[in-house]
C-alpha cells in the first residue's frame, strides 16, 4: 500500500504545505465525543464524511494522499462542547464500529495540524516537511 501523505492547500493564496503525521491514538475518545463538521464539494455516495475528489477552488483544504487515492476535506466546525457524542463510542472510549464501515473522516482523522487545534492532548502530531507556492496546474483541484 502507498504511503499516506498529508497536504494543506490554501487555495486563496496558493500556499501548499506537506506534513508528516506521527504519534498514535491514545484512545481518549475526546474527538469522537465532539462535533466535527466538514465540507466536501464532490462527496462519494453523497456522504460528506467520505471526503471528495475535488474542491470548490477556495479556502483551506486538507488532502489525504495515498498514491492514486486522494481525499479532500474542508473543516467547517469543531465543537468540543457539544452535548451529544457518536453513538458508536464505547464506555471505554473505543470505536464500536468495524474499521471497514467507519467513514473516511473517522478512518483518516486527524489529517492536518488544524484538526488538532481543539485537541491539544491528542496523541498525534504533525511536522512540516515542505512548503511551496502551487502552480496553476496544481491549483486545478476542482
Ligand atoms: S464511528 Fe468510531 S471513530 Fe467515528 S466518531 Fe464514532 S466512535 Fe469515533
Ligand atoms: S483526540 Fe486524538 S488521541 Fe484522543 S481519540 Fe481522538 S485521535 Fe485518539
Amino acid at each position: 500500500m502507498s504511503k499516506t501523505r498529508y497536504f494543506d492547500w490554501n487555495l486563496d493564496n496558493g500556499l501548499v504545505i506537506e506534513y508528516a503525521r506521527g504519534g498514535e491514538c491514545k484512545k481518549c475518545g475526546i474527538c469522537c465525543g465532539s462535533k466535527i463538521a466538514v465540507t466536501v464539494s464532490d462527496p462519494y455516495g453523497g456522504k460528506p464524511g467520505n471526503g471528495g475528489k475535488t474542491t470548490d477552488g477556495k479556502g483551506l483544504w486538507h488532502e489525504i494522499n495515498r498514491g492514486r487515492w486522494r481525499w479532500f476535506f474542508k473543516l467547517k466546525e469543531i465543537n468540543r462542547d457539544c452535548k451529544t457524542q457518536c453513538g458508536s463510542l464505547t464506555d471505554e472510549g473505543l470505536c464500536g464500529k468495524y474499521r471497514n464501515v467507519r467513514s473516511r473522516l473517522c478512518k483518516e482523522w486527524p489529517f492536518s495540524p488544524h484538526c488538532l487545534e481543539k485537541f491539544p492532548s491528542c496523541g498525534y502530531e504533525f511536522a512540516e516537511l515542505n512548503r511551496w507556492k502551487a502552480t496553476e496546474k496544481e491549483m486545478g483541484l476542482k
